[in-house]
């Protein structure tokens, strides 16, 4: 048998996410990553700009989480969570513990962002059934994305994405993405939603919004949102999947609010993003409304991987990482490498706008048709940043920076002037 390239084996059998198989043919074959880099079969290397899909924080083949890994290995690799523990999962719920404000005591283990929702969806949804409370109702932001399982994208920005699926989703009330003119308006609108007592949740992804394209919202209207949703009892969900792990100046977004929500989701960058792991942490006061003679009163939820040990151990690992001050001194050093490039962007006459909340920075291009995730510029985009070696994945017309924090500036450099050649150039 003739032996078969890795193009045409990935062709035969591969079905690759987000993407249309039949148009969207060429793929890199990617063979080996370190640091900011990814290095392909033709011998080629891309700079990892957006921490391949958001997740790698400290950049790749980062040895202290590689021999955390392979040490664990060797100790115990995975075993089941029911009725069972293991040293490493109850090192990293104690750790994170440590590090969120002290209300959030609670920690349980998924594999994945949209798992950790969907947990945290079910906690709020619960609690207000074991309390016998007739709470169904969840508002959320528009423009929203929480995961691609059914509930996640219930409470996500309808669209392309999921239409065939929308006549399966719970109802959800969605407030306008807040903008400096607007918020008065929407906390009034929230306010009435609350007054009906019919409300178990509100989600947001707090600071940035991701998927939608890094857009922004002050934390002063989100500590009011949360205030005014906790005077309501309605809980309030953040899901710093995207924003936790330094992405936005701070340990999570949530340090920068006065207010804390009562549910946090945590994936991405919590095993350094080297391995699928998800955490939903909640405040005792939630938790104890689990706690029952009855079985039934319990969260009956679970995944085969639960507590994996693996995952807990590049998740320690990766804390014991973010503890170095050299790691906070990163953090810093390319924020303010994105404030210095937002400046020289700043009234260019290509740009809609340029923002940037920490190491998150973000570009939008001015088109002069509607902005969306197939907007022509968008492949234009990504095929020139992978024809300068750099591997940035636009959300239609917004180009954007979410770099491992290992980047030099000297990468910060290339990254820089690819997006000043692709100006110049539409
Ligand atoms: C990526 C993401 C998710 C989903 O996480 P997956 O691991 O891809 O399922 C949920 N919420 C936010 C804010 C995200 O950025």
């Amino acid at each position: 048998m003739q032996e078969k390239s890795l193009s045409e084996l990935d062709e035969a059998h591969v079905w690759h996410p987000f993407t249309q198989m039949q148009t969207e043919k060429n793929r890199l074959e990617i063979v080996a990553a370190k640091d900011a880099w990814l290095y392909t079969a033709d011998g080629k290397k891309y700079l990892d700009i957006n921490s391949s899909w958001w997740v790698n924080v400290h950049g790749h083949g980062n040895e202290h989480i590689g021999n955390a890994i392979s040490e664990q290995f060797l100790k115990l690799d995975h075993a089941i969570f029911a009725g069972a523990t293991n040293p490493k999962a109850v090192e990293l719920a104690a750790r994170v513990c440590q590090i969120l404000p002290s209300k959030f005591q609670k920690v349980f283990f998924s594999d994945n962002g949209s798992t950790a929702v969907e947990v945290a969806l079910k906690m709020a949804f619960q609690y207000f059934h074991n309390k016998s409370e007739a709470r169904q109702r969840v508002l959320a932001l528009d423009g929203a994305y929480h995961g691609d399982t059914f509930g996640a994208m219930s409470i996500g920005q309808r669209g392309y994405f999921n239409e065939p699926f929308e006549h399966f989703f719970f109802d959800v009330d969605f407030l306008d993405f807040p903008t400096k003119t607007n918020e008065e308006q929407l906390l009034l609108k929230a306010k009435n939603l609350f007054e009906t007592n019919e409300f178990a949740c509100l989600i947001v992804e707090p600071l940035v919004q991701g998927s939608a394209g890094m857009r922004m919202y002050s934390s002063k209207f989100l500590d009011q949102l949360t205030n005014l949703a906790q005077s309501f009892d309605v809980k309030v969900i953040f899901d710093e999947i995207m924003t936790g792990w330094g992405r936005t100046g701070t340990l999570f977004a949530l340090d920068q609010c006065e207010v804390k929500p009562d549910i946090i989701c945590l994936s991405k960058g919590l095993t350094g993003g080297v391995l699928p792991l998800g955490l939903t942490i909640a405040t005792n006061e939630i938790y104890n409304a689990f706690l029952s003679e009855e079985r039934a009163k319990a969260l009956l939820h679970g995944h085969s991987f639960t507590g994996n040990a693996l995952a807990c151990s590049a998740a320690c690992a990766s804390l014991d990482i973010f503890e170095e001050q050299e790691t906070k001194d990163k953090i810093k050093r390319l924020s303010d490498w994105n404030l210095q490039f937002l400046n020289e962007l700043a009234n260019h006459p290509k740009l809609l706008d340029v923002r940037q909340c920490g190491t998150i920075l973000a570009i939008e291009i001015e088109i002069h048709e509607k902005s969306s995730y197939f907007s022509s510029i968008r492949d234009k985009a990504y095929a020139h940043f992978v024809e300068n070696g750099i591997l940035l994945r636009p959300c239609g017309n917004v180009l954007f920076f979410n770099p491992p924090f290992c980047l030099t500036e000297e990468e910060y450099g290339i990254a820089k002037s690819a997006v000043h050649s692709f100006l110049a150039k539409i």
